[in-house]
Protein backbone atom coordinates (compact mmCIF):
# COMPACT_ATOMS: atom_id res chain seq x y z
CA UNK A 1 0.00 0.00 0.00
CA UNK A 2 3.21 1.82 0.60
CA UNK A 3 6.35 2.02 -1.48
CA UNK A 4 8.59 0.78 1.68
CA UNK A 5 10.42 -2.47 0.71
CA UNK A 6 9.05 -5.38 2.30
CA UNK A 7 10.94 -7.71 5.21
CA UNK A 8 11.55 -11.41 4.03
CA UNK A 9 8.60 -12.98 5.20
CA UNK A 10 6.76 -9.86 4.90
CA UNK A 11 3.85 -9.13 2.68
CA UNK A 12 2.55 -5.78 4.18
CA UNK A 13 4.66 -3.70 6.38
CA UNK A 14 4.20 -2.80 9.84
CA UNK A 15 3.22 0.96 9.50
CA UNK A 16 0.35 0.01 6.73
CA UNK A 17 -1.25 -2.89 9.30
CA UNK A 18 -1.69 -0.29 11.38
CA UNK A 19 -3.23 2.00 9.15
CA UNK A 20 -6.05 -0.76 7.92
CA UNK A 21 -9.70 0.24 8.10
CA UNK A 22 -10.48 -2.46 10.52
CA UNK A 23 -14.26 -2.87 11.41
CA UNK A 24 -14.34 -4.39 15.37
CA UNK A 25 -16.57 -6.53 14.11
CA UNK A 26 -15.66 -9.34 16.36
CA UNK A 27 -17.47 -8.44 19.25
CA UNK A 28 -20.19 -6.09 17.57
CA UNK A 29 -23.15 -8.42 17.90
CA UNK A 30 -25.65 -7.66 15.10
CA UNK A 31 -23.04 -5.81 12.91
CA UNK A 32 -23.68 -5.30 9.46
CA UNK A 33 -22.02 -8.72 8.31
CA UNK A 34 -24.50 -11.01 10.40
CA UNK A 35 -27.51 -8.69 9.33
CA UNK A 36 -26.78 -10.04 5.72
CA UNK A 37 -27.36 -13.32 7.06
CA UNK A 38 -29.96 -12.46 9.92
CA UNK A 39 -32.51 -15.20 7.88
CA UNK A 40 -30.60 -17.90 8.06
CA UNK A 41 -32.00 -20.06 11.31
CA UNK A 42 -28.96 -22.08 12.25
CA UNK A 43 -26.44 -19.09 11.64
CA UNK A 44 -24.19 -18.04 15.21
CA UNK A 45 -21.84 -15.22 14.28
CA UNK A 46 -20.47 -13.41 11.82
CA UNK A 47 -17.58 -10.64 10.97
CA UNK A 48 -14.95 -9.46 8.40
CA UNK A 49 -11.93 -7.38 8.89
CA UNK A 50 -11.82 -4.70 7.50
CA UNK A 51 -13.65 -2.32 5.11
CA UNK A 52 -12.65 -1.19 1.74
CA UNK A 53 -13.70 1.26 -0.28
CA UNK A 54 -14.19 1.83 -4.26
CA UNK A 55 -10.59 2.12 -5.28
CA UNK A 56 -9.38 2.46 -2.11
CA UNK A 57 -5.64 1.29 -0.99
CA UNK A 58 -7.20 -2.18 0.33
CA UNK A 59 -9.32 -2.72 -2.33
CA UNK A 60 -5.92 -2.76 -4.76
CA UNK A 61 -4.25 -4.94 -2.30
CA UNK A 62 -6.89 -7.28 -2.36
CA UNK A 63 -7.39 -7.25 -6.17
CA UNK A 64 -3.86 -8.01 -6.04
CA UNK A 65 -3.80 -10.64 -3.88
CA UNK A 66 -6.25 -12.30 -6.25
CA UNK A 67 -4.98 -11.56 -9.46
CA UNK A 68 -1.01 -11.06 -9.33
CA UNK A 69 -0.29 -14.36 -7.44
CA UNK A 70 0.14 -13.17 -4.22
CA UNK A 71 -1.86 -14.57 -2.06
CA UNK A 72 0.78 -14.50 1.17
CA UNK A 73 -0.95 -11.05 1.77
CA UNK A 74 -3.94 -13.38 2.46
CA UNK A 75 -2.62 -15.44 4.77
CA UNK A 76 -0.68 -12.80 6.73
CA UNK A 77 -4.01 -10.29 7.03
CA UNK A 78 -5.82 -13.64 8.08
CA UNK A 79 -3.14 -14.44 10.86
CA UNK A 80 -3.36 -10.69 11.91
CA UNK A 81 -6.84 -10.76 11.88
CA UNK A 82 -7.12 -14.30 13.89
CA UNK A 83 -5.30 -12.74 16.70
CA UNK A 84 -7.90 -9.84 16.77
CA UNK A 85 -11.06 -11.65 16.71
CA UNK A 86 -9.46 -14.31 19.08
CA UNK A 87 -9.05 -11.66 21.77
CA UNK A 88 -12.98 -11.11 21.07
CA UNK A 89 -14.36 -14.96 21.70
CA UNK A 90 -15.27 -15.08 17.89
CA UNK A 91 -13.71 -18.55 17.42
CA UNK A 92 -14.93 -20.46 20.38
CA UNK A 93 -16.69 -22.91 19.87
CA UNK A 94 -15.74 -23.67 15.97
CA UNK A 95 -14.94 -27.35 14.99
CA UNK A 96 -13.75 -26.22 11.77
CA UNK A 97 -12.91 -23.99 9.12
CA UNK A 98 -13.93 -24.24 5.35
CA UNK A 99 -12.86 -21.26 2.63
CA UNK A 100 -15.47 -21.16 -0.17
CA UNK A 101 -14.09 -23.44 -2.57
CA UNK A 102 -13.18 -22.39 -6.42
CA UNK A 103 -14.50 -24.81 -9.42
CA UNK A 104 -11.23 -27.23 -10.08
CA UNK A 105 -11.04 -25.05 -13.34
CA UNK A 106 -10.89 -21.54 -12.09
CA UNK A 107 -8.36 -23.18 -9.60
CA UNK A 108 -6.44 -24.20 -12.31
CA UNK A 109 -6.45 -20.70 -14.01
CA UNK A 110 -5.34 -19.06 -10.92
CA UNK A 111 -3.28 -21.16 -9.51
CA UNK A 112 -4.24 -21.08 -5.89
CA UNK A 113 -7.78 -20.25 -3.90
CA UNK A 114 -7.33 -16.79 -1.98
CA UNK A 115 -10.22 -18.28 0.13
CA UNK A 116 -8.14 -21.48 1.53
CA UNK A 117 -4.72 -19.22 2.10
CA UNK A 118 -6.91 -17.04 4.63
CA UNK A 119 -8.40 -20.00 5.81
CA UNK A 120 -5.25 -21.37 6.51
CA UNK A 121 -3.80 -18.08 8.19
CA UNK A 122 -7.12 -18.41 10.61
CA UNK A 123 -6.41 -21.80 11.15
CA UNK A 124 -2.81 -22.07 11.79
CA UNK A 125 -3.06 -18.84 14.59
CA UNK A 126 -6.49 -20.84 16.23
CA UNK A 127 -5.90 -24.56 16.21
CA UNK A 128 -9.15 -24.98 14.82
CA UNK A 129 -8.09 -27.21 12.01
CA UNK A 130 -8.98 -26.59 8.16
CA UNK A 131 -11.27 -28.59 5.93
CA UNK A 132 -11.36 -28.72 1.96
CA UNK A 133 -13.22 -31.37 1.08
CA UNK A 134 -16.59 -31.95 2.50
CA UNK A 135 -17.97 -28.74 0.53
CA UNK A 136 -17.24 -28.86 -3.40
CA UNK A 137 -17.91 -25.75 -6.38
CA UNK A 138 -19.59 -27.78 -9.25
CA UNK A 139 -20.46 -25.50 -11.39
CA UNK A 140 -17.99 -22.81 -12.28
CA UNK A 141 -20.30 -19.59 -12.32
CA UNK A 142 -19.42 -16.54 -13.99
CA UNK A 143 -17.55 -13.54 -11.74
CA UNK A 144 -20.11 -11.58 -9.56
CA UNK A 145 -18.16 -8.18 -9.47
CA UNK A 146 -20.05 -6.39 -12.88
CA UNK A 147 -23.39 -8.18 -11.86
CA UNK A 148 -26.11 -6.03 -9.89
CA UNK A 149 -27.91 -7.46 -6.71
CA UNK A 150 -30.30 -9.80 -8.28
CA UNK A 151 -28.00 -11.10 -10.70
CA UNK A 152 -25.88 -11.96 -7.97
CA UNK A 153 -28.33 -14.13 -6.45
CA UNK A 154 -29.24 -15.84 -9.95
CA UNK A 155 -25.60 -16.39 -10.55
CA UNK A 156 -24.68 -18.32 -7.64
CA UNK A 157 -27.34 -20.43 -7.42
CA UNK A 158 -26.84 -24.48 -6.93
CA UNK A 159 -23.10 -23.56 -7.83
CA UNK A 160 -22.26 -25.57 -4.48
CA UNK A 161 -21.98 -29.72 -3.98
CA UNK A 162 -21.28 -31.24 -0.47
CA UNK A 163 -19.18 -34.65 -0.16
CA UNK A 164 -19.44 -36.97 2.88
CA UNK A 165 -22.15 -34.53 4.80
CA UNK A 166 -22.45 -37.37 8.18
CA UNK A 167 -18.79 -36.23 8.68
CA UNK A 168 -19.84 -32.78 9.31
CA UNK A 169 -22.95 -34.11 11.53
CA UNK A 170 -23.51 -31.47 13.78
CA UNK A 171 -20.30 -29.31 13.54
CA UNK A 172 -20.02 -25.46 13.92
CA UNK A 173 -18.40 -24.78 10.52
CA UNK A 174 -16.61 -21.21 9.88
CA UNK A 175 -17.16 -20.60 6.69
CA UNK A 176 -14.04 -18.27 4.70
CA UNK A 177 -14.15 -15.85 1.96
CA UNK A 178 -12.26 -12.96 0.55
CA UNK A 179 -14.90 -10.46 0.45
CA UNK A 180 -17.93 -9.84 1.08
CA UNK A 181 -20.11 -7.96 -1.54
CA UNK A 182 -23.98 -8.51 -1.37
CA UNK A 183 -23.17 -12.33 0.33
CA UNK A 184 -24.91 -14.10 -1.90
CA UNK A 185 -22.10 -16.62 -2.51
CA UNK A 186 -21.99 -17.16 0.71
CA UNK A 187 -25.55 -17.73 1.22
CA UNK A 188 -26.01 -19.76 -1.65
CA UNK A 189 -23.14 -22.11 -0.06
CA UNK A 190 -25.02 -22.08 3.75
CA UNK A 191 -28.07 -23.46 1.76
CA UNK A 192 -26.40 -26.54 0.52
CA UNK A 193 -24.84 -27.11 3.63
CA UNK A 194 -28.20 -27.91 5.31
CA UNK A 195 -27.15 -31.72 3.89
CA UNK A 196 -24.98 -31.05 7.19
CA UNK A 197 -27.42 -32.12 9.59
CA UNK A 198 -27.28 -30.26 12.83
CA UNK A 199 -24.67 -28.01 11.36
CA UNK A 200 -24.20 -24.49 12.83
CA UNK A 201 -22.79 -21.26 10.72
CA UNK A 202 -20.37 -18.56 11.57
CA UNK A 203 -18.88 -16.20 8.47
CA UNK A 204 -15.42 -14.85 8.69
CA UNK A 205 -14.31 -12.50 5.21
CA UNK A 206 -11.07 -10.65 5.46
CA UNK A 207 -13.00 -7.57 3.42
CA UNK A 208 -16.55 -6.06 3.62
CA UNK A 209 -17.87 -3.36 1.48
CA UNK A 210 -18.74 -0.20 3.35
CA UNK A 211 -21.29 0.50 1.55
CA UNK A 212 -23.09 -1.87 -0.74
CA UNK A 213 -20.99 -0.71 -3.64
CA UNK A 214 -23.50 -1.40 -6.11
CA UNK A 215 -25.30 0.62 -8.26
ZN1 LIG B 1 3.36 -0.03 3.84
Amino acid sequence: MCDTLLEENEEICPACMEQLPRTEQASLRGNSTEELFSDIKRFERGGCFMFFDKASPVQQMLHQMKYSETPGIGYQLAKEAAYDFMTADFFDGIDVIIPVPLHKRRLRERGFNQSEWIAKGLSDVTGIPMDTSHILRVVNNQKQATKSGAERKANVEKIFAVSHPEEMYRKHILLVDDIITTGSTLHSCIKTMSAFRGCKVSVFALSKARKTILQ
